[in-house]
């Protein structure tokens, strides 16, 4: 099974022709709540797209928290982990205008309290094939769970997103890094992916940067650079693409296929996604995923 400690958000979506400006009202068209978060994300993602998957993490005591726990176990993700803090769940505030172009206010909520581990937490991660990291939970939280996992040799994967600058001994704790190319550059300060990947190497072993349309490129000691296509299709929403990436790439490589195999079979799960509006709403599932790869 599959570990994911990360972030829970509900996403309040607010679409208008043009985003106000400051001390401006404007009238929007329409009004959307949907669950989000970047861990939660990547939980269903990879529950979709085959794997037994626990969600680590946490939520408020309010009417938000109810509701992100029950799409969470709707999607098949055990929650049994989750936990319910006193206060507010995480919310992104997202104005969405008709030009595609967002604005976001993401407020962590419940998130925050992610700072350590209970003993179930470290059980379930070192009982695990694979953890799934991103950056939207204290630091802390993201060190110890990465910690657990290096000490029971389970493989870790951590999308460095919000990009943020990484301590030494979280990327010490990591076995692969999955950053998109903007991530890339914001850690390495260097604008080519291919040398930005280069340099991650230095301090993890394997690197896959994602290129978006772009398909993505996988770097690791001692190996050549592979460049994985994405798939020919019209994108309507590309937001999650790089959560459903991470979520069928961690199943891939847990049922045994090797790191570029195992980047194809992604693209081809968040091909599926970008092709239908919403983010974990677009996610595909397994049966759909295997099609769109010829598998
Ligand atoms: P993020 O959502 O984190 O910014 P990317 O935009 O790099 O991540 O997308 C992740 C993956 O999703 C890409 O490697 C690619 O396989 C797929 N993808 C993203 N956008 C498209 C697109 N327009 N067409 C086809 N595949 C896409």
């Amino acid at each position: 099974h599959i570990a994911v400690l990360g972030s829970i958000n509900m996403d309040l979506v607010a679409y208008v022709a043009k985003a106000p400006q400051r001390g401006e009202t404007v009238t929007g068209r329409e009004f959307r709540t949907l669950p989000g978060g970047k861990g939660a994300n990547q939980a269903v993602a990879a529950a979709r797209a085959g794997a037994t998957v626990s969600m680590i993490g946490a939520v408020g005591n309010d009417t938000f928290g109810t509701q992100l726990r029950s799409a969470l176990d709707h999607s098949g993700v055990d929650t049994d982990l989750l936990r319910t803090v006193e206060g507010p769940s995480g919310t992104a505030h997202i104005v969405v205008d008709d030009d595609g172009g967002n604005a976001i206010v993401v407020i962590p909520g419940a998130n925050d309290t992610l700072t350590t581990l209970s003993p179930g937490d470290t059980a379930e991660i070192a009982s695990a094939a694979a953890l799934l990291l991103q950056l939207e939970i204290p630091m802390e939280g993201v060190l110890a769970a990465a910690q657990a996992a290096r000490a029971a040799g389970v493989r870790t994967i951590l999308t460095p997103a919000p990009a943020r600058p990484l301590p030494p001994e979280l990327l010490a704790a990591t076995d692969l890094l999955l950053p998109n190319e903007h991530e890339a550059a914001a850690l390495t300060g260097l604008p080519d992916p291919a040398d930005a990947a280069r340099a991650l190497l230095d301090q993890v072993p394997e690197v896959v940067v994602t290129l978006g349309a772009a398909g993505s490129l996988y770097v690791a000691r001692g190996a050549e650079p592979v460049t994985v296509p994405a798939r020919r299709v019209t994108a309507v929403d590309t937001t999650g693409a790089g959560d459903t990436f991470a979520g069928a790439l961690a199943v891939a490589l847990c049922e045994g296929n090797y790191l570029p195999q195992a980047a194809s079979w992604a693209s081809a799960a968040s091909a599926l996604s970008v092709q239908r509006p919403g983010a974990a709403a677009s996610m595909p599932y397994r049966t759909e995923i295997d099609t769109e790869a010829g598998v």
